[in-house]
């Protein structure tokens, strides 16, 4: 851990600290959602064109596709960076694309909670200010829409007879070798594609209890499970140990290193978006604010002022926080939106998207600075 830099470490405790459930991290260079695992069980020599698949590779599969669905040309995976690339769908497995020991994205699916895809979202990393209107537009409504998905699948609660919440209990289903935990409030979270499934709980102490759920499309299914504790708990029970053992083992772990330097991509400032006139645009899509947006690129003083306008504006839904300082001591901001900022809501679920991890790539910032804005000023 000692050869971490400071703000991978701050992301790392903020990632396992808090009960997020649904996650995406954004960045530029190409145009594409990608799915764990980034890394491969064995090391790769071609560093690429190896699919590297976990437990969940269906679920993420749809994840990644509802925000290439979203996009306004992501879903179409044509070759729009001129670098030979295809993406059936606009989405990729991460290591089928290029290997990443260590990544983001493999970190929030092994060690927390938290399932996340990385959206690469232009080819110019750094495009001309006046393509923000069009990024603008041809991302609303995958970022409103994969802020959906955290509602997929079934979620509830795991207590003992007594009705007292069990924390690190191990929930999991049935043929997809993947827990997750209970919080310190015994809540839980799995995200499922819609199907029949059998959930398993279990806790030390306890007899792992099962139950039979349906997942529809749209809907969140719930279940409570209430776990009688073992009348000796000393003595081991063996069905429910092996449950438990089958539940929390045997997923592939990749190696967690620092983080790797993708490959740099060939710049390009062309758009597959059709033209459209930038004034008349600047207007219709500056209407969806309260404040009309500057359009702008904006440097670490301004992403801070802009923040701050926010949570001084929006005191009653934001809460601003530094999730630790960076390298060059500079503070991680988080912006949190919620009916009941600061507070953890029983029962609801937590969703988080991450920009601007290479400051280089500028069209993630600047997307989730308008997401921001918009989701305060229509609340
Ligand atoms: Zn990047």
């Amino acid at each position: 851990m000692a050869d971490r830099e400071p703000e991978t470490l701050a992301v790392m405790t903020w990632i396992i600290d808090n009960p997020f459930v649904l996650s995406a991290n954004l960045h530029g260079g190409s145009v594409v959602a990608s799915y764990p695992y980034d890394d491969t069980p064995q090391p790769n020599p071609r560093g690429c064109c190896v699919a590297s698949d976990g437990p969940d590779t269906a679920l993420f599969r749809r994840l990644a596709a509802i925000y290439a669905q979203g996009h306004a040309f992501m879903h179409r995976g044509e070759d729009f960076c001129h670098m030979n690339e295809r993406f059936a769908g606009g989405i990729t497995n991460g290591a089928m694309w290029y290997d990443v020991p260590g990544g983001m994205q493999d970190f929030n699916y092994v060690f927390s909670n938290c399932v996340e895809i990385t959206v690469e979202l232009s080819c110019c990393k750094m495009p001309p200010e006046s393509k923000l209107l069009t990024e603008w537009k041809s991302n609303k409504k995958a970022l409103l829409d994969y802020i959906e998905a955290v509602h997929m699948g079934v979620k509830g609660l795991v207590f003992d007879e007594n009705n007292n919440p069990i924390h690190g209990a191990f929930v999991g289903v049935e043929g997809i070798d993947h827990n997750v935990t209970t919080t310190e409030r015994g809540e839980y979270w799995r995200l499922l594609l819609p199907g029949e499934y059998t959930l398993v709980a279990s806790a030390v102490g306890f007899q792992a209890m099962r139950a039979s759920i349906t997942v529809k499309d749209g809907e969140t299914s719930r279940h409570v499970f209430h776990l009688p504790r073992r009348s000796d708990s000393s003595a081991p029970d063996s069905s429910s140990d092996q449950v438990a053992a089958a539940i929390a083992g045997g997923a592939f772990v990749p190696k967690i290193g620092p983080s790797a330097t993708p490959p740099p991509p060939t710049v390009s400032s062309s758009t597959a978006s059709p033209p459209t006139k930038e004034p008349e645009l600047a207007q219709t899509l500056s209407a969806e604010f309260v404040t009309p947006p500057d359009w702008q690129h904006h440097d670490y003083a301004s992403l801070e002022s802009w923040l701050r306008d926010l949570a001084t504006r929006y005191p009653d839904i934001t809460r601003l926080y530094s999730a630790g300082v960076s390298v060059q001591n500079r503070q991680l901001w988080v912006l949190e939106v919620s009916d009941n900022p600061g507070r953890h809501e029983p029962g609801e679920p937590e969703f988080k998207y991450v920009a601007n991890m290479h400051g280089d790539e500028t069209v993630g910032r600047e997307m989730l600075l308008l997401l921001a804005r918009y989701l305060c000023e229509t609340e």
